[in-house]
């Protein structure tokens, strides 16, 4: 059998008569871009995260970059942020020529908030949270700290639609929630899309400005903008999607719970839940020593897996100028090395799973 890590064409295909029909009423409306599909969406996701605005953007990285933008948040700022993410949440920091200062994960892949007070000083801005794989962060105590403080924060839910601590949703915690649309999250456009959430009504504004060049009226500008409008096309084919997204998070939270259930294997270490979080299961990512043994193993099996992500941010070649060297960060570092995302995607079939239940299962080198 042959199973790739993901498979999007799985996902267009549950509902592919209402994503046709979508599509084709956008295509002879004649209107393209912020109307009427961007309207009803950013009230649906609104509506549905319960936070009281979104406003819909071009992509996840969009949403971070330009609410450090609206919170004035710069040079000379700094922002705590968790050293295993991926590389966008830090660009949405840096972007604005802010630093980001890295706390070591905790054991659910999240920052660890019992981590984060140590780092911070007068220049401390914000604390930029990453709901990573799908998992709530620990909340009560970040946004406590947050407010001891008087930091700002930023939620970073690209991986985290429909994720709650504490039965309330990620994203509605802090001063802003960032969300992706990438084809591969959650909740997937059919290109890029992304939004953020608030209760703020002035941050909405500003960002409802800052999307469209800095106009609110258009030709009157009042601050140099952006160009970060979702389309029409994206923002109905999302409202497809969004109406069924408890049963896309729910398949994936069955296909999990039968991975959780049944591999065993001595040397894997199985993703872990926090308590009082939910995951929507962005990825099921497993730990394992050596790694590359059994990425070659599953490979020769037909088993695709993806790591996410194979080398740090501080590490990254794009942040040498930040000048955090290696092994400043071990946990990170070490998480970095022994990740490992199993295959997973809406519409996965009972063999499929069996399959690679059955074949992890006999691996048994390495122990
Ligand atoms: C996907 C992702 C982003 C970036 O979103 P884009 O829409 O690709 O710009 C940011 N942060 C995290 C954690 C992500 O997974």
């Amino acid at each position: 059998m042959k199973i790739l890590p993901n498979r999007l064409d799985r996902g267009f295909l549950a509902y592919q008569k209402e994503f046709e029909e979508k599509a084709l009423e956008v295509l002879r409306s004649g209107w393209y871009v912020l109307g009427h599909e961007v309207k009803s969406f950013e009230e649906e996701f609104a509506q549905y995260t319960g936070g009281d605005y979104c406003v819909g953007l071009a992509n996840g990285l969009d949403a971070l970059w330009i609410a450090f933008r609206v919170l004035n948040i710069g040079k000379g700022d700094e922002v705590i942020v968790q050293g295993n993410t991926y590389i966008a949440s830090v660009m949405g920091i840096t972007i604005n020529g802010a630093t980001p200062i890295f706390v070591e994960p905790d054991l659910y892949n999240n920052i660890d908030a019992s981590k984060i007070e140590e780092k911070i000083n007068s220049k401390t801005k914000a604390i930029l949270v990453v709901h990573l794989y799908g998992q709530a962060s620990n909340m009560d105590k970040i946004m406590g700290i947050a407010k001891k403080h008087n930091l700002r924060v930023v939620e970073d839910c690209a991986q985290s639609h429909g994720a709650y601590f504490n039965q309330k949703m990620t994203g509605t915690f802090g001063d802003i929630g960032c969300f992706s649309f990438y084809p591969s999250k959650n909740l997937g456009a059919f290109g890029d899309g992304g939004a953020i959430v608030t209760n703020n009504n002035k941050i909405a504004e500003d960002f409802r400005t800052f999307r469209n060049y800095g106009s609110e009226k258009r030709y009157f500008n009042k601050v140099v903008g952006t160009n970060s409008r979702l389309d029409e096309i994206q923002a109905g084919l999302l409202r497809v999607r969004l109406s069924h997204i408890q049963e896309l998070n729910d398949e994936r939270k069955k296909i999990c719970e039968r991975y959780l259930n049944e591999i065993n294997v001595p040397n894997i270490e199985l993703p872990r839940i926090r308590n009082n979080a939910t995951t929507v299961w962005h990825q099921f990512a497993i730990r394992v020593k050596c790694r590359a043994e059994l990425i070659e193993y599953l490979e020769k099996n037909g088993i695709g897996t993806i790591i996410h992500y194979p080398i740090p941010p501080h590490l990254s070649e794009a942040y040498n100028y930040l000048n955090v060297k290696r092994g400043d960060l071990p946990i990170t570092e070490q998480y970095a090395n022994e990740i490992l995302s199993l295959p997973l995607f809406n519409g996965m079939t009972n063999e499929e799973q069996s399959y690679i239940i059955n074949i992890i299962n006999k691996y048994r080198e390495c122990i």
